[in-house]
């Protein structure tokens, strides 16, 4: 983590030092949260909708914080060590950035709709054969988290793999210009903050922002199945296609990579791809989804120069961040997909193809929870849903909220009345499915993290 006197953090995030005699002062650590003050660090006081950093500095300070930052226009300082600046969010954005180019390592930014993580979390399996790599922790993505991830990895780190999330325009842009990216990575463009950008092209634009911080001669992989992706490029004013080195990955053929074979068993995938031929990728992991997040992660691979043995040693030990379609078997032997995580259009059909390529179990039972944030067209995003899950993907299905009756009604069409379930009251249906189901079944539960599906993943591993 960031090392550093108090003059030279001073310096960096563009701050006056409140006591001269403090200069030399060692600061290590960067924390936000008053709750998790480690001695020595640097406090950040965070201005929220909810809560003020600044009225916990004190108390940050007094918990052994070896300096606090402070927004000038906040009323008179502490006593102590502080920096006062102008605002301690640009502030902390700026520490991040001096640090990041003085440690000079290359960096990888990884945004799109779904997949971010686990994409992530692969291409630091990968990469972390060969170098030193730090990686965004769990889902520390935005305009806090990721600069706190910079200032939490060591000076001498090779590589440093950036989750970017974003809610609305111009946040990408914010964290791509504070990261510089070498390499810039879009999983896939889907739904999700549809609500809050009002088309997909506008999602493709935000997402697209991330090529605005891309270090010059830099690399920009994305997903070529995805057409909004290159037609918003083509109508970039500032970025000509023509000036960046691409390449595209996903499951159609006209891609640089795509698999050109894939197996399936009760552990994972076997896939081929194009570029690795003769590789036979065994991927610990479910559902056609993952297989392209693995040939995004490979295209970074190849461009740090992982050796196909380095690859095939980097899967066998990728970690997944929790919650992401868990494979988990509870103690008396029901096997449930728990990707109670969050959900979007494009996940819940990837999750829905995970429960079909599932093989050997009694019933397909799927748990589905409502989709938020999906704007005036939420109705049909659901309705669509529901037309997905026919009667060859599962056996039976179950919705829980006000949206997903949408679901249900449309299932209706393809599966037998008395197989769908509509509920909302989440007592209810936990209570009827712990009636219904047998240990032989498998279950898949998913939602959007509001819905809080987690609850009836954690009554079925206790109760089936
Ligand atoms: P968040 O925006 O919450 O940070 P994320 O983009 O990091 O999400 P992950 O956490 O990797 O995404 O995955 C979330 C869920 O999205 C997974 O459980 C899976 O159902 C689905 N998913 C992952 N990758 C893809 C993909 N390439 N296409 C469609 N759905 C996917
Ligand atoms: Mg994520």
């Amino acid at each position: 983590m960031i090392k550093k006197t108090l003059g030279e953090i001073a310096e960096m995030c563009g701050g006056t030092i409140s006591h001269e005699e403090d200069r030399n002062k060692v600061i290590q650590g960067v924390i936000t949260d008053s709750r998790h003050i480690v001695a020595g660090c640097l406090f950040v006081p965070i201005v929220g909708e909810r809560y003020d950093g600044h009225d916990f500095a004190l108390k940050g300070l007094l918990s052994g914080a070896g300096a606090t930052l402070w927004q000038s226009d906040r009323g008179v300082c502490p006593e102590g060590s502080v920096i006062e600046v102008e605002d301690t969010l640009v502030a902390l954005q700026l520490l991040a950035k001096a640090y990041l180019k003085e440690v000079g390592c290359k960096v990888v930014g990884i945004t799109g709709s779904n997949g971010k993580t686990t994409t992530k979390d692969m291409v630091y399996a990968l990469l972390d054969t060969t170098y030193k790599v730090h990686k965004t922790e769990g889902n520390f993505n935005n305009h806090i988290g990721l600069p706190l991830t910079i200032l939490r990895m060591d000076s001498d780190v090779d590589i440093v793999v950036l989750e970017m999330g974003m809610s609305g325009r111009e946040e990408i842009e914010i964290l791509s210009s504070i990261a510089q990216p070498d390499v810039a990575l879009i999983t896939n463009i889907g739904e999700s903050h549809l609500l809050q950008l009002g088309s997909r092209k506008e999602i493709a634009r935000a997402k697209l922002e991330i090529v605005s911080g891309l270090k010059s001669g830099g690399f920009l992989i994305y997903n070529g199945d995805e057409p909004l992706i290159p037609e918003v490029l083509a109508e970039s004013q500032t970025v000509k296609p023509a000036e960046l080195h691409t390449s595209t990955f996903g499951l159609d053929s006209n891609n640089d990579d795509y698999p050109t074979g894939m197996m399936f068993h009760a552990k994972g995938i076997i896939f081929t791809s194009l570029v690795h031929k003769d590789l036979g990728i065994d991927l610990p992991l479910f559902g056609r989804h993952n297989v392209v997040n693995c040939l995004a992660a490979l295209t970074v691979a190849r461009f740090f120069n992982i050796s196909e043995e380095s690859i095939k040693e980097g899967l066998s030990h990728l970690q997944l961040t929790g919650m992401r379609i868990e494979h988990v078997v509870s103690p008396r032997g029901l096997t449930l997909l728990n990707d109670a995580y969050n959900a979007s259009p494009t996940s819940m059909k990837a999750a829905i193809d995970v429960l079909e390529s599932m093989k050997g179990y009694r019933r397909k039972i799927a748990v589905l929870g409502d989709m938020l944030e999906l704007g005036s067209q939420e109705k049909e995003y659901h309705a669509e849903i529901g037309s997905y899950v026919t009667s060859d993907k599962i056996n039976m299905l179950y919705t829980y909220g006000p949206l997903s009756s949408y679901i249900a009604e449309a299932a209706r069409v393809n599966l037998p009345e008395a197989d769908v379930h509509a509920f909302t009251d989440k007592a209810a249906l936990i209570k009827h499915l712990v009636e219904q189901i047998h240990p032989k079944d498998i279950v898949l539960v998913k939602a959007s993290r509001g819905m809080k599906l987690e609850e009836v993943v954690n009554a079925l591993i206790e109760k089936c």
